[in-house]
């Protein structure tokens, strides 16, 4: 115990500056732990498995605390059994806009016969709590539904309303931001701020390698490519026949290598990584604008997965039919093929290139829909970015804090387009074998982390909302 206050003491003195809930006191940050632990375990209950979802018990739960700590709050109901549910702890002299904490309460389905303990029993072994939705992504919820309590209960003067929303559907149609967007903009679009998931900080050797923060998505923009011929007997082949035209088209398609392009996310997260690189490695990270332009390095990028589509549109064939029978040949061919758009590119100009590559008579490529959610980015040099930087520096030593841009998607994209500076961060540290369980079995987080969550994002928080 000795040891620990002169440890604590000692991380004190080399970040240099107390956090917001240094002054709390350990007692009562104590009492804090032993409830976000208390809540999570009830929260892991609730089935919010999606299909079918059934958000309005986790919202009804939401609502039940936020009611007891006298939190103003909204259930929004948009159709039976789904809700939304939105809350807010004021600024009584607002000089800046709000700062959202948004989580989503739908988890992906399960299968209980793969787990070491049922998905929605919330039991701790060996130190981990295991639940469904344990990393994706209800412990971040149910940190923000701390902080808020704090918020209340310590009497913080704040500069900003904090506003807390958890959605329904993300897992499957992302209804419950949809909604919310479409019919009630006027509580959400005001913000300056909003953090959600998407974040990620690594655990591996007792130390935290980096501390994750998705500032930028890609978009999928999905084409539909179809080859028309000749039909007949497969045992008279037929040169330009659908299939074989379909086939000369893709395999131009595949083959081409589109530009490779560095974008201000991508240049920070390169350069932030550097250092945990080593070697030819290292000196391709160090310099992503000059990587792109040097043989090894575009060798290094675009032969590692995790790299490429950082740099690039992407395309990637995934689904192809023709004829039903063997000895047919059908009059039509057609693919699918998953494009995924960088930030800042128009995808009527992407069409005609694939269109301008493919280049064959009787082939056709056209976007599956005509709606395309463009992809986007939120700047880097913002005052959120530093409160991270600062926090993290406390809890998380000199890990670098890295901005990424995710291949998949978050609900940041939804409300980036509503001019809403939107990072995905967590305040846990996960190591790569819990990460792994997101969408997997045996979901899981370790307890101390529970009991530790809270606190990172309360001082993430205050140091951007707190009246100074
Ligand atoms: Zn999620």
């Amino acid at each position: 115990m000795r040891y620990f206050a002169i440890m604590l003491l000692l991380a004190g003195c080399l970040s240099g500056q107390q956090l917001p809930s240094d002054q709390l006191g350990q007692a009562t940050i104590q009492q804090y732990a032993t409830q976000a632990l208390d809540w999570e375990r009830q929260y892991l209950r609730i089935d919010t498995s999606n299909p079918p979802g059934n958000e309005l018990a986790s919202a009804h739960w939401f609502k039940q605390v936020f009611d007891s700590e006298g939190i103003p709050n909204q259930v929004l109901e948009y159709k039976p059994g789904r809700a939304n549910i939105i809350a807010w702890v004021r600024a009584a002299n607002a000089t800046a806009k709000p700062l959202i904490l948004l989580n989503h309460m739908d988890v992906v389905t399960s299968v209980p016969a793969r787990w070491k303990v049922p998905p929605f029993s919330a039991q701790v072994v060996d130190g981990s709590l295991y639940g469904r939705g344990a990393q994706d992504m209800k412990s971040i919820g149910l940190a923000q539904l701390v902080v808020m309590v704090m918020l209340k209960r310590e009497h913080v003067p704040l500069a900003r309303d904090v506003i807390f929303l958890a959605t329904a559907d993300e897992e499957v149609e992302d209804e419950g931001s949809d909604w919310m967007v479409q019919n009630h903009p006027e509580l959400v679009r005001n913000a300056e701020y909003l953090l959600t998931e998407g974040g990620e900080n690594l655990l591996q050797d007792g130390k935290v390698q980096y501390v994750g923060i998705d500032s930028a998505e890609k978009s999928p923009f999905w084409l539909h490519i179809t080859a028309k011929g000749r039909p007949g007997h497969g045992s008279r082949p037929i040169a330009d026949s659908a299939p074989n035209e379909l086939v000369r088209a893709l395999a131009k398609l595949v083959a081409y290598k589109t530009e490779l392009k560095v974008l201000p996310v991508t240049q920070a997260f390169m350069q932030a990584m550097a250092p945990l690189e080593s070697g030819e490695r290292a000196r391709c990270f160090r310099n992503p604008q000059g990587a792109i332009h040097d043989n090894a390095c575009v060798q290094m990028i675009t032969s590692d997965p995790s790299l490429n589509f950082l740099f690039r549109n992407t395309v990637s064939l995934t689904m192809l039919g023709g004829s039903e029978q063997t000895n047919v040949i059908p009059g039509e061919a057609w693919a699918n093929v998953d494009v995924r758009l960088l930030p800042g590119e128009k995808p009527e100009d992407f069409l005609a290139l694939m269109r301008k590559v493919v280049n064959e008579p009787n082939v056709t490529v056209e976007a599956q829909e005509k709606k395309f959610r463009p992809a986007n980015a939120s700047r880097l040099d913002t005052p959120m970015l530093a409160a991270i930087r600062q926090v993290s520096a406390h809890y998380f030593g000199d890990a670098p804090v890295v901005p990424r841009m995710t291949s998949g998607y978050t609900e940041n994209q939804i409300y980036r387009e509503l001019g809403i500076t939107s990072y995905g961060f967590s305040p846990y540290a996960t190591t790569a074998e819990e990460g792994a369980t997101e969408h997997g079995d045996n979901e899981r987080i370790r307890v101390e982390e529970v009991q530790r969550g809270f606190r990172v994002l309360y001082d993430v928080v205050m140091e951007i909302s707190a009246a100074k």
